[in-house]
């Protein structure tokens, strides 16, 4: 019987956000898969668990992901592992998961430590609605594409990013986005100096110049605004006017309940049904 693929989080900076299921499923496992074996060894060694590690990271996975797939087909568990957070989440992980998932083999992802989540939970920025665009590209031109796609998304954006781009990714940001666009700026989360900047683009493209940013990062930046919607016009109230008379109301009502809906003053929509009625 094939065995299974387990997707284990690990801490993103505190090693007592280890849960009791991740610790269960990695000393159950017949081995771990890990992004960086000297990682996920001092991991092991706090948790006192001994296992045997192959390495899987973006250089090998090609070669190295049908071994594993071998392996679990012929009756293994793999416990899955990246540097820090959940596999499969900007890191080579996703692509173990579909090979998996072509060969028929069940996946199990364990909930647990994320980057993505802990920022936008901690943001202060709108959360109902989000996208996560991960890293950006380090080719200035791409990244900028990237950006200019993003011109007009409403929704809230979260990023990852490397401490050494990051002022060039804030400069870039600022100019696509406005300086005034609101960001909150997640830095080392879980660990002893997590900070949070929220501020604007314009804002914190000043305070990394002065002072070069140290530290793991996720950005989480404001959705473009809503535009307001264009006031009705007369034609528009007319026919609203018309259609709650056909519904039933009293012409008065009618107009009345218009001026409300329509955010008109009640003249101009009186005005507008008298027009509608002379022709
Ligand atoms: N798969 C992991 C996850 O989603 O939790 C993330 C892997 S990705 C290769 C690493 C990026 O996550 C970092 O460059 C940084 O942007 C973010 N990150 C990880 N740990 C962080 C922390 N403690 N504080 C802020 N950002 C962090």
């Amino acid at each position: 019987m094939a065995g299974m693929l387990y997707l284990v989080p690990t801490p993103i900076g505190n090693l007592g956000d280890i849960s009791a299921r991740c610790r269960q499923t990695l000393e159950e496992a017949d081995f771990i898969a890990a992004e960086d074996t000297r990682v996920s060894l001092k991991l092991l060694n706090h948790l006192g668990i001994k296992k045997s590690l192959v390495s899987y990271y973006e250089h090998n996975k090609a070669s190295k992901g049908n071994v594993i797939v071998d392996r679990i087909l012929a009756g293994e568990t793999c416990a899955l592992v990246s540097d820090a957070g959940s596999p499969a989440i900007s890191d080579p992980g996703e692509d173990l998961v579909k090979l998996c998932a072509e060969a028929g083999i069940t996946v199990c992802a364990i909930p647990g430590p994320c980057a993505v989540i802990t920022a936008l939970s901690i943001s202060g920025q709108s959360t109902g609605r989000f996208c996560f665009e991960g890293f950006l590209s380090t080719a200035k031109k791409s990244r900028r594409e990237h950006l200019d796609a993003l011109k007009n998304e409403h929704r809230t954006m979260v990023f990852y990013e490397a401490p050494h781009k990051l002022l060039s990714t804030l400069q870039d940001m600022a100019s696509v986005f406005g300086p005034e666009r609101p960001i909150s700026l997640c830095r080392e989360l879980t660990k002893l100096h997590e900070e949070v900047v929220r501020t604007t683009l314009g804002q914190a493209v000043d305070k990394y110049t002065e002072n070069p940013p140290k530290g793991e990062f996720v950005l989480v930046v404001a959705g473009a605004p809503e535009e307001a919607a264009p006031p009705a016009s007369e034609e528009d109230a007319a026919a609203h006017v018309a259609a709650l008379i056909k519904a039933g109301l009293s012409r008065k009502d009618a107009i009345k309940q218009t001026a409300r809906e329509l955010n008109l003053p009640k003249n101009t929509v009186y005005d507008a049904a008298l027009t509608l009625q002379q022709e």
